[in-house]
Order: C-alpha cells, then structure tokens, then sequence
C-alpha cells in the first residue's frame, strides 16, 4: 500500500524538518536543523540533524562528506551561541538499536550544563 512513498515520508525527523511536527530549533541553515530534545537528559540538550534523510552514520558514504563536515563545524556554533565561548559539552551519536539509538534518522545529541561520567550507560 505505501509502495511509491518517499522512505521517510513517516521518519519523525523529516516530519520536525517538514514542519509537520513543531520544534524548538537552535540553529537552521539549508543542509541541517538542531532543535531541542523533547526528553532533555541535561539542562541544555539539542539535536543535530541533517535535512536529508539518513538512517545513522553507519553507511554514510563519500558522497556525504561535504554535509558530514558541515554538521562537526555546526557543533562549536552551537556551543558558542549556548554556552558562550570556551564552553564543555558532549557530543554523541547513536548508531543501532543497541548503541540506543530510537529513531532512524542520522542525529548527534549536544549535551551541555551539567557534569558527565565516563563510560557512559
Ligand atoms: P536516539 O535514542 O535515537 O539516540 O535519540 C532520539 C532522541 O529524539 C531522544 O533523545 C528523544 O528524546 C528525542 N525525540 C523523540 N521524539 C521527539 C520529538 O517529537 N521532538 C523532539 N524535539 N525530540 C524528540
Ligand atoms: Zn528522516
């Protein structure tokens, strides 16, 4: 029945990319969104995606590099505008349901303002 559909048409990061789902965005340019996580795990924690659909880094290909880049380069401008300058935080992408990762769309999570350990659970 959904033969034809774009893949992503029910990926609920594409649908917050659509607008189709409201988000609290912190930083949008064409290629990528960060928006805050609707669970925060730390009083600041934002979601990185790309705009274009990827499951998770696992099977990113050369092609990708360019907006792969992007995103790492998107990180310090996000932490800075946050935190201001010389600021800590974690960054962290799951990949696969064992890493922990629930929704199937490529997304770094940006964790700030609050002390973390190592290893992580
Ligand atoms: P994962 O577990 O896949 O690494 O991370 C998915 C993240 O997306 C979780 O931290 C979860 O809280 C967040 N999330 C799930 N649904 C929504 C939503 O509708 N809006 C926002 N802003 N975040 C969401
Ligand atoms: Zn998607």
């Amino acid at each position: 029945m959904n033969k034809g559909l774009p893949k992503n048409k029910n990926c609920l990061f594409c649908r917050i990319v659509r607008g189709e789902i409201p988000s609290q965005k912190v930083l949008e340019n064409k290629e990528l969104l960060a928006f805050k996580d609707i669970n925060p795990q730390a009083p600041i924690h934002v979601i990185i995606i790309p705009k274009k659909h990827l499951d998770s880094l696992s099977g990113a290909e050369e092609k990708e590099i360019a907006l792969l880049g992007r995103i790492q380069l998107a990180i310090p401008e996000i932490a800075e505008k946050l935190l201001g300058k010389n600021s800590d935080y974690r960054v962290v992408t799951n990949c696969g349901e064992e890493a922990g990762q629930s929704v199937f769309h490529l997304h770094y999570h940006f964790l700030a303002g609050r002390r973390f350990t190592w290893p992580p659970g």
